[in-house]
This record gives structure tokens, C-alpha cells and sequence, in this order.
């Protein structure tokens, strides 16, 4: 795996800029967008700027920008004060993994989830 753009993949678009997304973090590796069907009052999405299908084959590939996507998560949660040090509830992080599983983007991503309430009862 590679980790190089795919031109038909709907997140290396909105990496590369040709496809608009409201970004609220971006590293050098990363970035970080709201997610365009909301499923909680924040609801953001952390990608890899590099192509990897879903999450797993990103940590076998490249373990530190797996955890380099983990911290910018956190980071996300505590910019949106959902996480429990900014005076949040706390927060739920999601991946997809696999179309059964409920993955319809395969770019390997993390939901960032937090701010509504009944978070809890979803597992
Ligand atoms: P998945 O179901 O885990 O693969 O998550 C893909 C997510 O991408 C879904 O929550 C969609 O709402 C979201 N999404 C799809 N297209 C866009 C877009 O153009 N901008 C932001 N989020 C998107």
C-alpha cells in the first residue's frame, strides 16, 4: 500500500483541494473536515493526507501517521470542546471498517463525535 492519491477517491479530492470542505485542523499529514451529514453537533472527520483504503491498512503501513491521525483527533475534540479537559462530555471516535461495517469512504478516517447527548447508548 502505497499511500499514494487515487484520483477517484472522494477524500484525496478534498485533500488536494478540488472538492470544498469545511476544514477546522490541517497538518502536514493530516486534515481535519466536518463531516457533511452531521451525526452529532460536532462531527468531524480526520483523514491522512496519504491514500490508505480504512484504518487498519494505514497502521500496518505507516504506524506513526496511524497515531499522528489519533492525536489530531484529540486535538479536534479539545478545539471543539467536547473532550472532557475542555470542559466537555466527553467524545466518541469511529472507524468504519469494511462496507459492512458501514464504510462508504474507503480513505482511511476516524469520526470525531461529541456534544449530543445519548453518545453513550450507541455501543
Ligand atoms: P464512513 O461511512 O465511515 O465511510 O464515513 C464517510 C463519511 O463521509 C460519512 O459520514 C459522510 O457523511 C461523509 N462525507 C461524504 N461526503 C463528504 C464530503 O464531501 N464532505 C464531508 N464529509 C463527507
Amino acid at each position: 500500500m502505497s499511500g499514494e492519491p487515487q484520483a477517484d477517491c472522494l477524500f484525496c479530492r478534498i485533500v488536494a483541494g478540488e472538492i470544498p470542505a469545511t476544514v477546522v485542523r490541517e497538518t502536514a499529514a493530516t486534515l481535519a473536515f466536518r463531516d457533511i451529514a452531521p451525526q452529532a453537533p460536532t462531527h468531524v472527520l480526520v483523514v491522512p493526507k496519504a491514500h490508505y483504503p480504512d484504518a487498519a491498512s494505514l497502521a500496518e503501513a505507516d504506524p506513526a501517521l496511524a497515531g499522528a491521525l489519533l492525536a489530531e483527533a484529540g486535538r479536534v475534540a479539545a478545539d471543539e470542546k467536547v473532550a472532557e479537559s475542555a470542559g466537555g462530555t466527553g467524545y466518541r471516535l469511529v472507524f468504519n471498517t469494511g462496507a459492512g461495517a458501514g464504510q462508504t469512504v474507503f480513505h482511511a478516517h476516524v469520526h470525531v463525535l461529541g456534544g449530543g447527548d445519548g453518545l453513550r447508548e450507541k455501543l
